[in-house]
């Protein structure tokens, strides 16, 4: 039996994180904990070091895109798996899965796994009517044109989100040569912190509260000042998808709204050298980073005026910026999907948004709740397991799924 791997884009193994051509843009996970494949831990760290890298640096994501690649080529040419260049439009389940490529052609298959990842940021609606000068996809086509364009003219640039996507973009500019003013806004202004030596220090499950988000807040707190914050961070690694499935709908909610911006900055840490790069940008007065929100934005000829009122004050400015990028970070909202195949199976009611509105129910084997052989992998199960984002997590969850798959089709 043979699986068939359908990739829209026509870059395998180079979804929005990896298809960046920027050697600027680095992994935010070290060499020695990128292995795609589960069980053998250094797989991308000796991989990197015959190329010459260090396993405990920053591998630039390009590269990454490359060594995903092989692996996949090997999987094709061994004969067991097969590859379609076509974006899925529709699947259907009627005693076998049917799935519809944009080509006009059709894939029959026992068993359909969904691996689209992160879909687009959600629209910002203070910029629904703002043009081509606001760039909703950061990760697209246009967002390079605008980069280029910035680069030429020196303009301002606006990036509304302060997290990993706003590093991407910062750097981006500064490598096309951009010296105009960059301003960064988010509601609480806080940006990924940077990676650094630490000595881990394990704790057992037992060790951490479960079940509430202030008792947990507050355990962090002290364990931080006993251990620092990146030992205490990381120690709840391990422990993470109990710790979410420990937590009430209610209590989940209170996280993403209370705990998850100081949870993103200090857990999706960045590599020290990009760090430093942010810090010389601020310091040097290029880049900006605000903690407010967007009141109103207003096109004009040659950009669009933003009027931004900054946290704890009732004054507004009103600043005109040539560009502005939607750094928000992937949709959290799945019903808002433009992915045609995920539009239609919500819409069929083959798969169910989670409780949270974030991804597909799935239950603990990663399956799709309700339909039939259907299983969800990565950043679409975050609603089950919270940290199932990186490459770390989704190596375990993608070989356990196959280790289900095989099982079932077994039967
Ligand atoms: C900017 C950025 C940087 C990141 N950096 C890191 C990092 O350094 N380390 C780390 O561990 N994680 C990082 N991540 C997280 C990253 O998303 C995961 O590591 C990983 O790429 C997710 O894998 P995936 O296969 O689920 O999604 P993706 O890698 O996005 O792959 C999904 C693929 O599905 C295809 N697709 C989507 N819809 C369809 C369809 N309907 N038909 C056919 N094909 C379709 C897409 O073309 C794409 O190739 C980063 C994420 C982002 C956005």
């Amino acid at each position: 039996m043979k699986s068939v791997l359908i990739e829209g884009s026509g870059r395998m193994g180079r979804g929005v994180a990896y298809s960046t051509t920027q050697p600027a843009h680095l992994l935010n996970v070290r060499a020695e904990g990128m292995s795609a494949i589960a069980g053998e831990p250094a797989h991308f760290a000796d991989w990197f070091s015959d190329r010459g890298g260090d396993s405990q640096g920053f591998a630039q994501r390009r590269l990454f895109a490359d060594y995903l690649g092989e692996i996949l080529e090997e999987a094709v040419s061994s004969g067991q798996t097969e590859l379609v260049h076509a974006t899925a439009t529709r699947a259907s389940h009627n005693d076998r899965w049917l799935i519809s490529l944009s080509d006009g052609s059709t894939v029959e298959a026992i068993a359909l796994v969904l691996a689209i990842g992160n879909q687009e940021p959600a629209r910002l609606s203070a910029f629904s009517k703002t043009g081509p000068r606001y760039i909703a996809n950061p990760w697209g086509r246009s967002a390079n044109v605008a980069i280029e364009d910035l680069a030429e003219t020196g303009g301002a640039a606006l990036l509304v989100g302060t997290g990993l996507t706003m590093v991407d973009l910062v750097l981006s500019l500064e490598a096309a040569g951009h010296d105009g003013p960059i301003v960064a806004v988010s509601r609480r202004g806080q940006i990924p912190r940077s990676h650094a030596d630490f000595e881990p220090v394990a704790v057992d499950a037992d060790a951490v509260p479960a079940g509430d988000v202030r008792s947990l807040a507050r355990w962090l707190r002290r364990r931080s000042g006993q251990v620092g914050w990146r030992a205490a961070v990381d120690s709840l690694r391990p422990h993470s998808h109990q710790l979410w499935q420990s937590l009430s709908n209610e209590q989940q909610r209170r996280f993403l709204r209370h705990g998850r911006p100081w949870w993103d900055v200090h857990r999706h840490r960045i590599a020290p050298e990009v760090a430093q790069m942010i810090a010389q940008q601020i310091a040097g007065g290029f880049l900006t980073v605000a903690a407010g929100r967007i009141v109103s934005a207003e096109t004009r000829n040659d950009g669009v005026d933003v009027t931004i009122r900054r946290r704890g004050s009732e004054r507004e400015e009103t600043r005109r910026f040539a560009y502005v990028f939607n750094c928000t970070g992937p949709l959290q909202a799945i019903d808002r999907t433009k992915d045609p195949l995920l539009r239609g199976l919500l819409d069929d009611g083959a798969v169910q948004p989670d409780d949270l509105g974030m991804g597909v129910l799935v239950d603990g084997h990663s399956r799709a709740e309700g339909a039939e052989r259907l299983w969800a992998l990565g950043p679409l199960t975050k609603g089950r397991y919270w940290e199932i984002i990186a490459v770390p997590d989704i190596r375990e969850q993608a070989a356990e799924v196959a280790e289900d798959i095989a099982k079932e089709l077994a039967q």
